[in-house]
């Protein structure tokens, strides 16, 4: 934990790492982005700088990571995309202004519009979500096994059979569940 607040779950997905920003929905939920300046220092750890953020912009980015959530819940679940997210998403990626670019080293880097406004890094965030929904990219879109999380996240491994968003806290923590189960039966 950093200055008070709690520390980001840092994943490799850009669009479900953002909607991690809000954890344990189904439990004692955690707001991980509870200020303005925790949502400019998230979009920097996932280089998309901004310049500043206006708690109405915090708001906006807020809506557009439910969105991305119920959507993303949705089409993990095979079932139809609910529209008012679709259109938050949409709405998103079209609002916003960034192009990407390529680094000496190969890689990929976003360029925000002049400004750096929160709306450009938005924008990048809502487009990756369209490509992991729409099943463009390589992986598969599943629900978090923890009940109190449930949280949808991109399995990548080669089996598709990841069960946990975030092995370090879920999966550990549902390991240590089964574990103590054992013991107390083991004790009986
Ligand atoms: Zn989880």
């Amino acid at each position: 934990m950093r200055s008070g607040f709690p520390d980001f779950r840092l994943g490799t997905v850009l669009a479900t790492s953002f909607t991690g920003t809000l954890s344990e929905r189904h439990g004692d939920a955690v707001e991980r982005i509870p200020t303005p300046r925790r949502l400019v220092d998230w979009l920097a750890v996932y280089g998309l700088a901004v310049d500043s953020c206006t708690t109405t912009q915090l708001e906006l980015a807020r809506e557009l990571r439910e969105s991305i959530h119920a959507a993303a819940t949705a089409a993990a679940a095979q079932e139809p995309l609910p529209a008012a997210a679709v259109q938050v998403i949409n709405d998103c990626s079209t609002q916003g202004r960034a192009a990407a670019t390529l680094t000496p080293e190969g890689k990929r880097q976003w360029q925000l519009g002049s400004a750096s406004r929160v709306e450009d890094a938005l924008s990048v965030i809502a487009a990756d979500a369209i490509s992991i929904i729409a099943g463009e990219r390589d992986g598969k879109l599943a629900l978090c096994a923890s009940p109190t999380c449930q949280a949808a996240f991109f399995d990548t491994s080669r089996s598709r059979t990841r069960r946990w968003c975030d092995m370090n806290t879920c999966g550990n923590r549902q390991k240590k569940a089964r574990f103590n189960a054992n013991r107390s039966k083991d004790l009986a």
